[in-house]
């Protein structure tokens, strides 16, 4: 089972993501979780340019080709492997990261950074996707309420662009609604996580 979390900035993927797997780890499952971009060497240095403040010369499709970049080394490196050892992968961020916010906020077209990320990704889409849904006003709140939280370059975006984040992700939904569950993440985190749990089991 390859299970990835979405959604904006201060949804509660982090939190969800601990807690889900202790409570699959309790099941007596193997779990591995992740992270992207990141979670492993070459794509935790892909990360730092791109979310370093310092990038403002960024280019949008360059910014999609990096977190490509990032994804297919993470999926062949560290994915496809738990997988091949029957672990359940549960990954913060995969490919609807990259529709949402490079394909619908940042203007390039869902389609053209789809073809991308199919190239990247050969085929292995996720078993199931959890979109933690949050308004931008309350997630960007938590953002800035929490401690030891770097804040970076996405995070300087304004309330327009966490908004069309929001709907990208909300478009997708509507594709897929097989694959991709809203969870109502302006709940406690133990209802956010008591929720996705009620679907898992559903599935599993
Ligand atoms: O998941 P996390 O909050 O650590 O993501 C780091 C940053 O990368 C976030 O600010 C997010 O908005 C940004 N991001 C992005 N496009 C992606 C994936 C992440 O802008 N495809
Ligand atoms: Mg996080």
């Amino acid at each position: 089972w390859f299970l990835t979390i979405e959604g904006g900035e201060g949804a509660g993927k982090t939190t969800l993501i601990e807690q889900l797997a202790k409570t699959l780890r309790n099941q007596g499952r193997q779990v591995l979780t992740t992270r992207e971009p990141g979670g492993i060497p070459i794509a935790e240095q892909i990360r730092g340019i791109v979310l370093d403040k310092e990038n403002t010369e960024m280019d949008a499709r360059t910014e999609a080709l990096l977190y490509a970049a990032a994804r297919r080394q993470h999926l062949v490196e560290k994915v496809l492997p738990a997988l091949a050892r029957g672990e359940i992968v549960i990954c913060d961020r995969f490919i609807d990261s990259s529709l949402a916010y490079q394909g619908y906020a940042r203007g390039l077209g869902i389609a053209e950074v789809q073809s991308i990320n199919e190239f990247a990704i050969s085929g292995h889409m996720p078993t199931l996707t959890f979109w933690l849904d949050i308004s931008p006003e309350a997630g960007l709140a938590r953002i800035h309420a929490g401690e030891g939280r770097e804040i970076n370059r996405l995070d300087l975006e304004g309330l327009s662009f966490h908004g069309a984040v929001r709907e990208g992700y909300r478009q997708l939904m509507t594709k897929e609604p097989e694959r991709i569950k809203r969870i109502d993440a302006e709940q406690a985190p133990e209802y956010v996580l008591r929720d996705v749990v009620t679907i898992l089991n559903a599935r599993i």
